[in-house]
């Protein structure tokens, strides 16, 4: 679920990442099992900026860590690893991962996805703090 004002978000089957996963959009995939799909951001923001979505139907980081059954996680986040391999980042100099979560996190599609970035130097966590 994702927190929104007056109440909380129910999973929309035909948000775009739900359409990736029956198949209804392509997407230039990296990486896929029973768990997850991985593929390539379509507005990459570094140079190499990689997705990983679970093959069930989650809104949020929240959504999924709350309430996905334990061998979902595991095998959610072995497949980010399996992803950053075939990718190529397990190397030094690094790489981000991050999940925006609701709409202060700025997250767009409202099933859970988790980015990776790499390629380059990436800079800082977030943005500086404005106000008080
Ligand atoms: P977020 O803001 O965390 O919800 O991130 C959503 C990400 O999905 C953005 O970085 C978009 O560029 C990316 N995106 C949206 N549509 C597609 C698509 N059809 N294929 C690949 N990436 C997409």
């Amino acid at each position: 679920m994702i927190f929104k004002k007056g109440g909380v978000m129910t999973y929309d089957p035909q948000n775009i990442f739900a359409r990736i996963l029956r198949g209804e959009i392509p997407c230039q995939k990296i990486y896929e099992d029973d768990f997850a799909l991985a593929f390539y951001d379509v507005n990459p923001k570094t140079k190499i900026h990689a997705l990983v979505i679970p093959k069930a139907p989650y809104t949020s980081s929240f959504d999924f860590y709350s309430q996905a059954p334990s061998d979902m996680v595991i095998g959610f986040s072995r497949a980010i690893s399996k992803t950053v391999n075939e990718l190529g980042l397990t190397q030094d100099p690094g790489f981000r991962l991050l999940m925006n979560t609701g709409p202060d996190a700025g997250q767009e599609v409202p099933h859970f996805h988790i980015h990776i970035l790499g390629g380059q130097s990436i800079g800082p966590m977030v943005c500086p703090h404005h106000g008080s």
